[in-house]
């Protein structure tokens, strides 16, 4: 059984491979999950038989879209836009936009593939997609920003809806950009349909909670790996890569729950301060000024500001939370991490660690929270969003926590069981990719060959 479940396995991904070539970030996200599926799929004959693994890894539907606007000095740019619908067994497609220079095919499929995954395990009826542009939003002003979004809106507008799909922020797209993006789809759409983005302005039917979920809830989800070892994140130290919605929120909670955060970065290097990270500076300069992470220092002189966020990883710290980017952590960073004696890695960002770096993560014994498990606060909260809107109704801040809480406890014990159940006790990413797989799968069987 298992030598044919392997087989069946590495047919899907060898197909993979030849029907979307050059797409490394898309092959690496399905070979993680297809590896980890072989015991469900020799233990279970059905879904081969059903071919929900050829038919998982195929799109429902893959838009490209010319994204025109004017910039400030009157000349016309064009960028790409995307939206990939990749899966609605369980709901409608959810998932985030993405604005960044690096989006491209490969990068929106691999982000769509893990949300999935990860929206099944939060337990909500939301299925899987992910959008966004090669847009750089990098030194923009507010005007082209918004000629911009409104542009991308434009198009859109013709796939999504409160019932169909859903999308809200992810890098490079936060409150302002939902902000004129729900303006615009109301604008063409002639009515008010609250649920059909989230992240959303909290005066304008916006969740209390969204913004922080993410970063909250992956820290949630590392207490209780913790836990389970005696664990906890009173007097450690902790290093949380990144500087934007998700960092901030995770080193605030981490820092609630009593961690001393040591270090955080940009895109152009890190901070270091051994009296623990200042929130608010990070938070003033990112989010209000938008400057760079170098600033830092000035107001923090004990501070360190190194160029190069890949450093980063040398810091010893007991806990380390990628929340940057995809494959900030690679085999090298791994390896340090390890010999530094960490005890535990949050990914808080998507597909943040290498196969190879997950490798040296696991053999070493460390507690690993896999992104799919360990962000999905973010989109669980965004699916409580949509519950609010479409109850016109909203909840106080901690009815919203209490549940996301409660959530990030379940993904953690789901996928602590489906990962004994199967064979490799104690192993998050098999755990968490099995009992996201599970219930898309049944409900794809359930609704017949579509
Ligand atoms: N971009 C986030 C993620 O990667 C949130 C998506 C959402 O809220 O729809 O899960």
């Amino acid at each position: 059984e298992e030598v044919n479940a392997r087989d069946y396995v590495q047919d899907v991904y060898e197909t993979v491979v030849k029907r979307n070539p050059h797409e490394s970030e898309f092959h690496q996200a399905i070979k993680e999950i297809l590896e980890s599926l072989i015991p469900v799929i020799a233990k279970h004959p059905k879904y081969k038989e059903h071919g929900i693994l050829e038919r998982i890894v195929e799109p429902e539907r893959l838009i490209s879209f010319r994204v025109p606007w004017v910039d400030d000095q009157g000349i016309v740019r064009v960028n790409r836009g995307f939206r990939v619908q990749f899966n609605s067994a369980i709901g409608p497609f959810k998932g985030g936009l993405r604005f960044h220079p690096s989006v491209n095919a490969s990068i929106i499929k691999f982000l769509g593939f893990e949300q999935i995954f990860k929206n099944s395990l939060t337990g909500q009826p939301i299925g899987g997609g992910k959008g966004g542009s090669d847009f750089d939003p990098k030194g923009k002003s507010d005007g082209e920003i918004m000629r911009f979004t409104q542009s991308f809106m434009t198009e859109l507008f013709k796939y999504i809806g409160p019932d169909t799909d859903v999308p809200a922020g992810d890098i490079g797209v936060g409150a302002r950009e939902i902000g004129y993006m729900f303006g615009q789809y109301k604008r063409i759409r002639g009515g008010n349909e609250a649920g059909v983005l989230t992240g959303k302005g909290i005066v304008y039917g916006g969740s209390l909670a969204r913004t922080e979920a993410t970063g909250y809830g992956t820290v949630y989800f590392v207490n209780e790996m913790l836990k389970s070892k005696g664990l906890s994140f009173e007097g450690s130290t902790v290093v949380v890569s990144g500087s934007g919605n998700v960092a901030i929120y995770a080193i605030q909670k981490a820092t609630q729950l009593g961690a001393k955060v040591v270090a955080c970065s940009d895109s152009n290097g890190y901070v270091y301060d051994k009296n623990g990270i200042n929130l608010e500076t990070v938070q003033r300069l990112k989010e209000v000024e938008r400057k760079r992470l170098s600033e830092y220092v000035k107001e923090h002189p004990d501070a360190i500001y190194s160029e190069g966020c890949q450093n980063i990883w040398t810091i010893p710290c007991d806990i380390a939370l990628p929340c940057a980017t995809q494959n900030e952590i690679d085999e090298t960073s791994a390896k340090i991490l390890v010999s530094n004696g960490v005890q535990a890695i949050g990914e808080g960002a998507n597909m943040p660690s290498t196969l190879d770096a997950i490798d040296v993560f696991l053999k070493a014994g460390v507690l690993f929270g896999p992104a799919k498990a360990a962000n999905a606060g973010g989109v669980a909260v965004s699916a409580l969003e949509m519950s609010q809107n479409s109850m016109r109704y909203s909840w106080s801040f901690h009815e919203v926590d209490d549940k996301l809480h409660q959530i990030m406890k379940n993904i953690y014990r789901n996928s602590v069981n489906a990962a004994e159940e199967y064979g490799h006790p104690g192993n998050l990413v098999v755990g968490a990719n099995i009992a996201g797989f599970l219930k898309v799968a049944d409900s794809m069987i359930a609704q017949g060959v579509i």
